[in-house]
């Protein structure tokens, strides 16, 4: 496939390391508290891309960390440390926050069809590799100890700005407001491997090291599981573009020293999900989680949707709005394809192979998620029998992740559920299926048919009361809830 790589800026034809298989990576999120819906956003366009690499008929590891340790406010070492910050906010323990949000994150990426990665680690599990990285990076000449911490020295590197596109005032954290410089790095941009001076002197989780006892740095993790799971040599980094500086720069500053060759070569990143008033995040404005969407009414495969229909190179923009708008737009998919005819089995198999390389063309194309939704609809509009589109759809469903046929046969099933019919002597009641009010129905035809007026007026009442309205038919009554 094409895919857009934010080191080269360039749309190249993904490569590996080895022929037909793709070491993954992706940064896992940082269990303090529940994803919003922005972070959500790039996992679920990861998602689509390791599918589509498994549909092509790529093997695929993909590995994901989960940082319970070591992640600071500010992604540059300084700040209040975030899984802190959860357990004093919620009077827990430091890892009694991370195992709730934990299962919170897997609760809402099942909820969304994102797959779990291969390999899922958190990083309190792996302090042993994160010690012996932080040493051969001491060892080769890499990094440096100050203050009782050790750093990594940017110094070292021939080149540390990897992606290009950050200029010399984002990067200077001392003279933002608010954040105190770190007077023991050499260099600006220079970052904690291990700490064990910080000045949180009630960290819960500290490890013993040749360096005294402390905590790893967050950017070292990433560096270290990656290594260990996906090996030396990583086919695709992904994560949000937010994560570019100065987290990955510092995973590729780290990963190239310790190992002495080239790391990854290709980085996919997923850009910001916004609202109105800017870049989402969770101390700003509605804190929007997917159990907030569900409260609201709203299906979550229906924000899958919604992030689908755009590219994952623009910002998006959420409003309930245009929520509103993608969960019409899905709903009548479904409708469309519930009414698919189930009994034609018949597949075209020369009308499909036709519709597959389309498909794989339009979203090999730098992961153009909304021209596979494109191809949905091509689908079921084309002139062939509903076998074949219903095969089709499966098959291309395996990759976008909306569960198009479950939904739909689900849909059907409710529609069937609705409609009871109940019957006595020429009289047949047809209802939303509630076996009680039909009852009630045709005693009211009964009492008619006996002249009970009174009787049948009561009943007729009591069902209004009950917010049923029964219509009378020539061949009995129909009634429905209004
Ligand atoms: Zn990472």
């Amino acid at each position: 496939m094409l895919l857009y790589n934010s080191m080269t800026h360039k749309k190249a034809p993904l490569t590996t390391h080895t022929p037909g298989h793709v070491e993954m990576y992706t940064c896992g999120p940082t269990v303090y508290h529940f994803a919003h819906i922005g972070n959500l956003r790039s996992y679920i366009m990861e998602d689509v891309l390791e599918k589509f690499l498994r549909y092509e008929g790529l093997s695929v590891n993909r590995v994901m960390n989960i940082t319970d340790v070591g992640h600071l406010a500010s992604d540059a070492d300084t700040g209040e440390d975030k899984m802190l910050k959860g357990a004093k906010r919620e009077h827990k323990s430091v890892m009694e926050i991370a195992q709730f949000y934990t299962d919170a994150f897997f609760d809402d990426c099942r909820k969304l069809n994102i797959k779990t990665p291969d390999v899922v680690q958190p990083a309190t599990g792996l302090i042993a590799e994160f010690i012996e990285m932080v040493s051969g990076l001491l060892d080769k000449g890499y990094a440096y100890c100050a203050g009782g911490n050790v750093y990594f020295d940017s110094s070292k590197l021939k080149r540390y700005y990897v992606f290009n596109d950050h200029n010399e005032d984002d990067l200077a954290v001392g003279v933002r407001e608010g954040v105190e410089e770190d007077t023991n790095k050499r260099n600006k941009n220079d970052f904690v491997l291990w700490f064990t001076k910080s000045k949180f002197e009630d960290q819960a989780l500290k490890w013993d090291s040749p360096w005294g006892v402390g905590y790893p740095g967050w950017h070292i993790e990433c560096s270290a599981i990656s290594l260990k799971y996906n090996g030396e040599y990583l086919d695709l980094h992904c994560g949000g573009v937010d994560n570019a500086f100065p987290h990955h720069t510092n995973e590729i500053a780290q990963s190239e020293s310790y190992l002495g060759h080239p790391w990854c070569p290709q980085w996919f990143h997923v850009h910001h999900l916004n609202t109105n008033d800017g870049k989402m995040s969770k101390s700003k404005g509605e804190f929007l989680t997917v159990s907030l969407l569900e409260e609201k009414g709203y299906d979550p495969l229906s924000y899958r949707f919604f992030c689908l229909q755009s590219h994952y190179r623009k910002a998006l923009v959420f409003t309930w709005e245009n929520l509103d708008n993608a969960q019409g737009a899905y709903q009548k998919l479904l409708k469309k394809i519930a009414a698919l005819d189930e009994a034609d089995t018949a597949v075209d198999d020369a009308a499909a192979a036709e519709f597959k390389e389309e498909f794989l063309r339009q979203v090999g194309n730098d992961l153009n998620t909304s021209m596979g939704i494109t191809a949905l609809y091509n689908v079921l509009k084309a002139p062939v029998g509903d076998g074949t589109k219903r095969a089709v759809l499966a098959e291309f469903d395996s990759v976008l992740g909306l569960s198009l046929l479950e939904r739909a046969a689900a849909l059907r099933e409710k529609e069937a559920a609705q409609v009871s019919t109940a019957a006595a002597d020429g009289c047949t009641v047809t209802g939303e299926g509630d076996p009680e009010i039909d009852a009630l129905v045709l005693r009211r035809y009964e009492a008619k048919k006996a002249k009970d007026y009174a009787e049948a007026d009561r009943i007729r009442a009591a069902l209004k009361e009950m917010g049923v309205e029964v219509v009378d038919t020539k061949d009995g009554a129909v009634w429905k809830r209004v």
